[in-house]
């Protein structure tokens, strides 16, 4: 397994160089706290525990996996220990909420933090993963009682949470879900129901577990508009707040997966367990939608790590393994052969690995600083358009994210050859976590439905505008740079051929609906392309800059340079591919009927 080391100064560059943080920090409310030395402190810290306390037990996660009894689930030796220790360090309180324990600080640190964990060890990450869910939940929707009694414990990290959404019948599909709800006479819920694929439902590392659930009233309409929210908890608090006496909810088995096999992975029976309602009823799907962004990072955050986590195995393996002369002659003439880094094609894949992590942490941040802005913004006019930039960023961010972050966990294990199928370096471990980031929490096809349909055709394409809008500002502000001009000419046609695209996707579509479904995750996977365009013709501009200036780290920054070179030429050209496919028609896939489809 490739230890994981923090990759501290690609961190910086993004935070501090590409998206000025300071300044960012300073234009919040309430963001005081956030001085450089103090986000950097807490970063250095961080990366210490992910380094020396979670990615030590990555491997051993996978081994063992979790295991059911009657008595409950227990984790991989070391999980609970790390988590006590995450505990102690006051990690999970953070970015909550001050009133009730937290440390207020923006949630782009967190997301810094999440990175980490997530690429040091994501079905450890997992836990405290969900327990962030059910805090923005509660903060977001709860009642003040509610607050008191699971705020401040979750925030503490005393109690972890979980999301129940998913029953047999239904994943994508919630607005038919059966989970019932009945009211009792105390003002209270009776919860009756099976949750399946629960993430952390039941574990070893806490003393109780928060679950937030969505349920139906009696006589609540069909569909979507008829889900209501509930808080279930493991064991019911007593009075004094501590956990209590056990609730009628247990985990009936765990799955047994692919990946991720640290991560608890639940059957979850409600048999009449005691419920409270979050927020108005019916309305439960609308109050799960406040923080579905936030989530929808937190998941597109496993892509960035799948490739960073690929990257550095398969760079210290292919500077190690030795194989065949270089083409142009020996480069290692001493050895028996050269190392595999000489070999174009080993090339190509490190330089995917390389341009997928680092402009996806740029995505991230990005995304992250609005967020920050949502939270924390000081005019309402900021938080708008925070808010509308970020639901345009999110679909692409956790679909087109954890898509080619599998594809650069794959080239991990490519460039160790028959190693990395072999378990003890750890790539194929990588593959097969990775694997689960494009279903859960929305399938690709899901968020590529919610981007063309209804964050971009059902705007009138003003959230494209939104985004398409900076890009444009940033071609032509360095129109007359020279040395920029290798991004800025493809950048600026991929930017106008976005809404012409979309203009013709829109039009098919007023003709026949389907065509939005038919054009969807190419729609997506274009969009994507487009986006990392743009950020990796920025962070080149802050490379160029840098050499311009002068700089001890010209390797750092030439090596930004050249990646940006390798995306502009290697990999935006798949775009073209997903512009054509976009346009190819509903009717090559609808044409041919159900009957032929026939083995
Ligand atoms: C390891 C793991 C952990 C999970 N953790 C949690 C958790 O903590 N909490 C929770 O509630 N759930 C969790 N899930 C469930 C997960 O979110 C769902 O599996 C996922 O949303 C897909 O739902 P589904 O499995 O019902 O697939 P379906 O909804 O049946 O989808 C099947 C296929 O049909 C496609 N599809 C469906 N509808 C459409 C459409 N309208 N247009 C185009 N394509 C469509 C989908 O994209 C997919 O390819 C987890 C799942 C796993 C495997």
């Amino acid at each position: 397994m490739p230890e994981y080391k923090a990759p501290l100064r690609d961190i910086k560059f993004v935070m501090n160089e590409l998206l000025n943080s300071e300044q960012h920090y300073a234009s919040l409310e309430g963001a005081e706290d956030a001085t450089p030395d103090m986000v950097d402190a807490i970063i250095q810290e961080g990366a210490k525990f992910c380094e020396q306390v979670l990615s030590p037990l990555n491997q051993v996660g996978d081994k063992e996996g979790c295991t059911w009894s009657e008595d409950g689930v227990k984790t991989p030796t070391g999980f609970k220990e790390a988590y006590q220790q995450y505990v102690e360090g006051g990690w999970p309180s953070m970015t909550a909420d001050p009133n009730y324990g937290g440390q207020g600080l923006p949630h782009s640190i967190g997301l810094v933090m999440s990175e980490m964990v997530g690429t040091a060890n994501w079905s450890w990450g997992m836990y405290p993963g969900l327990s962030h869910g059910a805090t923005n939940t509660i903060e977001a929707h709860g009642t003040e009682e509610q607050k008191q009694t699971y705020l401040t414990k979750l925030i503490s990290g005393e109690w972890t949470g979980t999301m129940c959404l998913t029953e047999p019948h239904c994943g994508s599909d919630l607005g038919t879900l059966r989970t019932k709800a009945e009211p009792n006479a105390d003002g209270t819920y009776s919860i009756t129901g099976t949750k399946i694929f629960i993430s952390a439902g039941e574990h070893d590392m806490a003393e109780n577990i928060v679950h937030i659930v969505l349920a139906r009233l009696p006589g609540a309409p069909e569909g979507t508009k008829g889900i209501s929210l509930f808080i279930v908890p493991k064991q019911l608090p007593n009075e004094d707040g501590s956990a209590g006496e056990r609730n009628a909810v247990s985990c009936g088995s765990l799955e047994h997966k692919m990946g991720i096999h640290g991560n608890a992975t639940c059957v979850m029976n409600f048999d009449g367990a005691k419920g409270w309602l979050i927020g108005p009823e019916n309305k439960g799907l609308n109050c799960m939608f406040t923080f579905m962004n936030t989530a929808r990072i937190g998941t597109a955050i496993q892509g960035l790590g799948a490739a960073e986590l690929g990257f550095q195995g398969s760079l210290t393996y292919s500077k190690d393994r030795l194989a065949m002369r270089s083409l142009s002659g020996p480069k290692n003439p001493e050895g028996i052969a050269d190392p595999i880094i000489v070999h174009p094609d080993v090339r190509r894949m490190l330089l995917t690995q390389k341009a997928v992590a680092e402009g996806a942490r740029a995505l991230i941040y990005l995304a992250g600083q609005q967020v920050d802005v949502v939270h924390s913004g000081k005019t309402e006019e900021e938080r708008k358009a925070a808010d509308g930039l970020l639901g345009f960023l999110t679909p692409i961010a956790k679909a087109f994210l954890t898509e080619i972050g599998y594809e650069s966990a794959n080239l991990g294990m490519q460039v160790f050859g028959g190693h990395g199928f072999i378990s003890e370096w750890g790539m194929e471990q990588n593959v097969r976590d990775a694997r689960i980031g494009m279903i859960y929490e929305g399938t690709t096809g899901i968020q590529a439905l919610d981007l063309l349909g209804r964050k971009v055709l059902m705007t009138q394409g003003e959230s494209l505008k939104g985004f398409t809008k900076l890009v444009h500002v940033f071609c032509k502000e360095n129109a007359d740079n020279e040395q920029l001009k290798e991004f800025i000419e493809p950048l600026a046609a991929i930017n106008k051929e976005w809404g012409e695209l979309t203009t013709k996707v829109g039009m098919a579509a007023m003709k026949n609906r389907e065509e939005v479904g038919a054009a969807s995750v190419d729609y997506l996977m274009y969009s994507g392309y487009a986006v990392f365009a743009y950020l990796w013709a920025r962070m080149a501009k802050v490379a160029l800059d840098k050499m311009v200036d002068g700089t001890t780290e010209e390797m750092f920054y030439n090596a930004k340079i050249q990646t940006a070179r390798f995306y502009f030429k290697r990999m935006l050209p798949r775009s073209r591919a997903h512009a054509e496919t976009m346009l190819a028609g509903a009717d090559t896939l609808l044409d041919m009927p159900e009957e032929a489809f026939a083995l």
